[in-house]
């Protein structure tokens, strides 16, 4: 049996998604464990393209979560989404013990989803603008100022570090199983991996 940090996410029901994660210790910052953490949640972030990791969803109690969205990832939506989500690029970022503050009271509704409810999305509402601070890794600064899906990726992000999952805040009648159309195209001959 693995042990944390995984390589996998762990899904909707582990007792870690739901604890309010623990603040990194000062004298632990800057130490192999915690330097591997770190290392493992950005191997995982990348393995599996996704746009954002918080360390419970490796199995980790702790506040660290890391960010990225790659150039490259531009590709996977039509322009018009891209453009309406207010997508744009984020290099990595990295930060332990995050605070999140609220910039503007605008928000928008967009689709969401989590690796750790693999295999559906609904609608979520978010603000639209934010202020993360905390101590940076890897080359992060230890503030930055993020909007649209970057701001949306840190609320998400920050939430799980909290115990909370995009579900608590969804709409929830715009739930929905990704795969659903292919379900009835394979007569049900359709799965979920949760691996990559
Ligand atoms: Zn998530």
């Amino acid at each position: 049996m693995s042990v944390p940090p995984y390589l996998h996410f762990t899904q909707i029901g582990d007792p870690v998604l739901r604890q309010i994660a623990e603040e990194v210790p000062p004298e632990s910052i800057g130490t192999v464990e915690i330097d591997q953490i770190v290392d493992r949640m950005v191997k995982v972030l990348r393995h599996y393209d996704c746009v954002g990791v918080a360390a419970p969803q490796v199995g980790v109690p702790l506040r660290i979560i890391v960010m990225e969205f790659r150039e490259g990832k531009q590709e996977q939506f039509k322009p018009e989404i891209y453009a309406e989500r207010k997508m744009s690029t984020l290099p990595l970022a990295v930060f332990i013990n995050p605070e999140l503050e609220i910039t503007s009271s605008a928000v928008n509704k967009h689709p969401e989803g989590c690796m750790s409810v693999r295999g559906y999305s609904a609608q979520v509402e978010r603000y639209e603008r934010v202020r993360i601070k905390g101590i940076g890794k890897l080359g992060t600064p230890s503030e930055m100022e993020l909007e649209g899906w970057n701001a949306r990726i840190a609320q998400h992000e920050v939430d799980h570090l909290n115990g909370k999952i995009y579900v608590d805040r969804m709409d929830v009648s715009t739930f929905n199983c990704l795969s659903w159309q292919q379900i009835n195209a394979a007569e049900g001959r359709s799965a979920i991996w949760f691996h990559k």
